[in-house]
Order: C-alpha cells, then structure tokens, then sequence
C-alpha cells in the first residue's frame, strides 16, 4: 500500500536497521524500543493485521512463526527468553495497520503485557 510506512521499510523508501530478512517477512528494530530489545516483523506482503492472516499465501503462514523465532535466535534471546504480541485495532491500540509481530526481550519484562 502507497501510504503504508512499513510497506515503504520493505521497499527501502523509509530506512529501517533490518536484522533478519527473507522473501516473504522482514524483522527490524523499532524506531521507539520498549524493552533493551525491540524488533517488529512483518510480513512483505501488506495484510493489516493478525485478522487478516488467512490473505496471507500457506507459505508465508507457515513460514511466520519459524522466521519469528529465528529472529529471536539472531538476537541471542532464544536462552534468555522474550515475549511476542501483536495488536489489533482500537483497544490493543493498533497504530500501524501493517500486521506486525513485537518481539520483546533483553531484560525481565513486565508482568502485565
Ligand atoms: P502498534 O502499536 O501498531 O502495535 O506498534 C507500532 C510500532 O511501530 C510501535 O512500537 C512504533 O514505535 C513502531 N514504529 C512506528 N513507526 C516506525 C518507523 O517508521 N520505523 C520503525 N522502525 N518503527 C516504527
Ligand atoms: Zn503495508
């Protein structure tokens, strides 16, 4: 989408420090970390939220929890631990409609999420 931010980070219009990259999903730092490590993943394809998975392709949903997870080993939090969230509208305050999967860690986090 032409006016997505996040679909402007996948074709390098606005820069982003990418970490972990394949065809289908990119994971970069957010520009405003909560935790001592904050990365987003998203995938390349614009989908707005987890409600709209199922437009994603069966490659790409299958493919989302393992580039997740090795996102999380390229940081080296997979023995520390980490949390990942994803939001979805008003309530979970949802500000970039562009599915995207927080992965959270670095430090003990919160109890509340
Ligand atoms: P949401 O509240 O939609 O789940 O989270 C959106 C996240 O995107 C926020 O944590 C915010 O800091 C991050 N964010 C918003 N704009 C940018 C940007 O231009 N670059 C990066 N790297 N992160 C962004
Ligand atoms: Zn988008």
């Amino acid at each position: 989408m032409s006016d997505c931010i996040f679909c402007k980070i996948v074709g390098g219009e606005i820069p982003a420090e990418v970490v972990h990259r394949t065809d289908r999903f990119v994971a970069f730092r957010d520009i405003s970390p909560k935790a001592p490590i904050h990365v987003l993943v998203i995938p390349v394809q614009h989908v707005a939220s987890i409600t709209e998975s199922a437009a994603l392709s069966a490659e790409a949903r299958q493919e989302m929890p393992v580039f997740i997870a090795e996102t999380a080993t390229i940081l080296g939090l997979d023995n520390s631990g980490y949390r990942v969230a994803t939001n979805h509208g008003d309530d979970a305050r949802q500000a970039v409609h562009h599915m995207h999967w927080h992965i959270l860690g670095g430090d003990l986090l919160s109890e509340s999420m």
